[in-house]
């Protein structure tokens, strides 16, 4: 059976699938835990990114030569950017910028050297999955009860090494980018570089976001609370769906 793995960026948003794991099985491997085992009927592998471009890459890359996957998916949460992106709803990203990277005059603001890239984009059949369960975890009303109107979004995510809690500093990072076509939902700080190591092997990716905050004054504030109460069971509901699905 084909191998699915299943990224969080922080353990809250993992316990909630470990929990459901049937014939676990835990590997220490670059000094991470690895969790074999099934879930919904799926054979998958559960890590923790930990967080950052480095961190997930580092994760990325064992979970495919080490451990063989056959498609990656991320879960996580992250910083509204986009107009009406908003707390409690979900982006799906369909391509990933990294708006750290900056080797102008040399190429391109944003663009990866050597790739002649700016976006990795996601797998379509995987993203059109997540996004399907998305919107059906959405309507469920136990898990959205706090977010009646929440939406789901398809769109570009921006990664970075950094935490964006700033109103001042996110109008800029959206402005910035907007300045060289690239239209953000979302700022997170894993999912690109996770795209980019998929797009090197050849691994279908897709991800999957739950907005925390947005990125503003309070994003320091609103974020804790909302990973132990809203993303964590987000995040569980959305992978049972999309596994169901595939
Ligand atoms: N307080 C946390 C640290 C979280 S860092 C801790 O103690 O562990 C933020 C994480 O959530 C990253 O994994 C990032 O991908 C995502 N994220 C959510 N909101 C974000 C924002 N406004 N800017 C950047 N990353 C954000």
């Amino acid at each position: 059976m084909q191998s699915t793995a299943i990224l969080s960026a922080l353990a809250q948003e993992q316990h909630g699938l470990i929990e459901l794991l049937q014939r676990p099985s835990k590997v220490n491997r670059a000094g991470r835990d690895f969790w074999l085992g099934e879930l919904h009927g799926q054979s998958v592998v559960l890590a923790l990114s930990k967080i950052g471009k480095v961190a997930a890459a580092t994760t990325a890359t064992a979970l495919i030569e080490r451990f063989g996957v056959q498609r990656m998916v991320f879960t996580g949460v992250a910083g509204g950017l986009g107009v009406g992106v908003d707390v409690g709803d979900v982006v799906v990203g369909q391509s990933f910028v990294q708006h750290d990277l900056d080797a102008s005059p040399l190429f391109p603001r944003y663009e990866v050297p050597l790739y002649g890239k700016t976006q990795f984009g996601s797998d379509t059949v995987l993203t059109q999955q997540l996004l399907e369960a998305a919107r059906s975890t959405l309507k469920q009303r136990h898990v959205s009860q706090a977010y009646p109107a929440a939406k789901a979004h398809l769109g570009l995510i921006a990664s970075g090494d950094r935490f964006v809690s700033g109103a001042m500093e996110s109008n800029a990072l959206r402005a910035a980018l907007l300045a060289a076509n690239h239209d953000v939902l979302a700022v997170e700080m894993e999912g690109a570089a996770v795209a980019q190591v998929c797009h090197d092997y050849g691994i279908p990716f897709a991800a999957v976001r739950t907005i925390s905050d947005r990125a503003d004054d309070t994003a320091h504030v609103d974020f804790p609370s909302f990973i132990d109460q809203v993303a964590s069971q987000y995040a569980r509901t959305i992978v049972k769906t999309f596994l169901k699905l595939l």
